[in-house]
């Protein structure tokens, strides 16, 4: 947010932007969106950080229904950690979202990886839409975030990041 915002000029390029644009090529708009066609990964990134920045906002001067942080082991089991759903609104969204404690309780799963996790659940509350795999923004956004900002290396595949989506 830092970096975007730039010292008031909201036109900065953040770490999080410049990895996201180089793996990001589908699925870049929410579902809620009606503007002009979102062409890259760089500009997906801008228009989430704004929804988020809208969305803290209405939470924080109570214009959505209060977030909720509920818990929940999947039946089946899976390796998902936070599952948000995805909102079809622009507005007066509730930051809510769901763990499955099972995962919480593996020390192996670092502050980093639940991050990124949480960020794939909110980027469903700002309404963008699976597939959670490789190519596509609400997957690619977070991974960039689990690895720091740092690009792909063969040693981490993206399997072994998305697996943590929900
Ligand atoms: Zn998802």
């Amino acid at each position: 947010m830092n970096q975007k915002w730039n010292g008031g000029a909201n036109n900065g390029i953040s770490q999080l932007a410049a990895c996201t644009n180089t793996y990001a090529t589908r699925n870049l708009q929410p579902v809620w969106y009606q503007g002009s066609l979102i062409t890259n990964g760089l500009e997906a990134t801008n228009l989430a950080m704004d929804q988020f920045t809208q969305l803290i906002r209405d939470n924080g001067f109570r214009r959505a229904l209060p977030a909720k942080i509920d818990y929940s082991i999947p039946s089946p089991v899976t390796s998902s950690t936070i599952r948000g759903e995805t909102s079809f609104s622009q507005a007066r969204v509730p930051l809510s979202f769901v763990i499955n404690p099972t995962q919480l309780d593996r020390v192996e799963i670092n502050g980093l990886t639940l991050s990124g996790s949480m960020f794939h659940a909110w980027l469903h509350r700002a309404g963008f839409k699976d597939p959670k795999t490789t190519s596509y923004f609400i997957s690619e956004a977070p991974m960039c975030v689990m690895r720091g900002n740092q690009g792909k290396g063969p040693a981490l595949p993206d399997s072994a990041l998305y697996q943590f989506f929900d």
